[in-house]
């Protein structure tokens, strides 16, 4: 969608052409834009881009065998495992992340996630959730990142349970690293477009990109907001990966207290420099809810937020209301400032 958005606008710019190129890794089509590029550095970014998504996806796939599924059975059996050097920035901007944030964004929650079904391909159909006494089995282990040590380029974890899944924010870091492959080749007009979360640089021309944002609840914009220069806007949604069991619809962000779907929102959207914040951000908000997003935000050091709830409701900070144009009216809409007086 934001893709779409982008396209129509830069459109109007003449003699300068779009380049594009799509890449299905990370359970998701990456869509990469160029502008002002001439074919043959389009074609020589594309050829290095593909070669690396697809090494990330590789490397960072929760259950298809690779370095984290070996990296997570050597911390099952208790072991110090050298780490792949592609999953330590993870680790580390893992961990720290997770902490600031309470731990309600968890990446050592790979087996809470497996429990639920959501490191397999199994159709939605066939899909059931997990018994209570397997979540409650679950939650009296409790696995966090304060039990992971790092220790330079080996992990060890202080806890048998704890399984890594950096799904909440392996997106986030795949787009920064396409945008600094890039930047390297000397492109400096450009959006790395994952699934409708993205980073862009730069701008089509005379004006800046126009990236959409999704209503959680309709196949249709929300709202829009200009970029020019370099931003990533992630949202995450309660209407992605989902199944329905006995009338009831289950998604794929999970509340690590509750140790079963976040209830109370349907999207957050979050705009930060780095690609990589703003996913782990979204995820975190997303489960802290309509009551305890402000202080996720504030400890995480994010300051454009906007959150949606399932009727529609918006919450939204002060400097994403300023620059944020809704395509239609939300039923209710409340700034909701950041300052740490409240
Ligand atoms: P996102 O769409 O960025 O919010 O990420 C959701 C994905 O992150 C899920 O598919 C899981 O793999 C993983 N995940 C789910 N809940 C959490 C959580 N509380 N903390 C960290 N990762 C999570
Ligand atoms: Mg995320």
């Amino acid at each position: 969608m934001a893709l779409l958005l982008a396209l129509a606008l830069a459109g109007c710019t003449r003699d300068a052409p779009l380049q594009h190129a799509q890449f299905f890794v990370l359970g998701t089509l990456v869509e990469v834009t160029l502008y002002d590029v001439d074919a043959a550095a389009a074609d020589q970014a594309f050829a290095a881009l593909s070669t690396e998504l697809q090494h990330l996806h590789r490397t960072w796939h929760a259950w298809e065998p690779g370095p984290l599924t070996e990296l997570n059975a050597g911390l099952a059996r208790g072991e110090r495992v050298v780490a792949d050097p592609d999953l330590l920035p993870l680790l580390r901007s893992g961990r720290e992340w997770a902490l600031r944030s309470g731990e309600l964004f968890n990446p050592a929650i790979g087996g809470l996630v497996a429990l639920w079904g959501f490191h397999a391909e199994e159709p939605a159909e066939r899909r059931v959730p997990p018994t209570d006494a397997a979540i409650d089995d679950w939650l009296a282990e409790a696995p966090g990142m304060r039990d992971l040590i790092i220790e330079g380029d080996s992990v060890r974890s202080t806890h048998p349970r704890l399984q890594l899944d950096f799904g909440a924010f392996a997106k986030g870091v795949a787009v920064d690293r396409a945008v600094a492959r890039l930047q390297a080749l000397g492109i400096e007009h450009a959006i790395v477009n994952a699934g409708g979360d993205l980073r862009a640089i730069g701008r089509p021309g005379d004006r800046p990109w126009r990236i959409g944002i999704r209503h959680p609840r309709a196949e249709t914009v929300l709202a829009a907001i200009e970029v020019s220069g370099d931003e990533s806007v992630f949202t995450s949604g309660d209407y992605e990966r989902t199944f329905s069991h006995e009338g009831r619809l289950y998604h794929h962000i999970l509340d690590p207290r509750r140790g079963r779907p976040a209830e109370g929102v349907a999207s957050v959207t979050v705009v930060a420099p780095q690609g990589a914040l703003a996913d782990a951000a979204a995820t975190a908000l997303f489960v802290a809810g309509f009551e305890g997003w402000p202080a996720v935000a504030r400890a995480l050091d994010i300051d454009q937020v906007m959150l949606v709830d399932p009727e529609g409701r918006v919450a939204i900070t002060p400097a994403l209301a300023a620059r944020i144009q809704f395509e239609f009216d939300p039923p209710a809409l409340q700034v909701v400032p950041l300052d740490d007086t409240r």
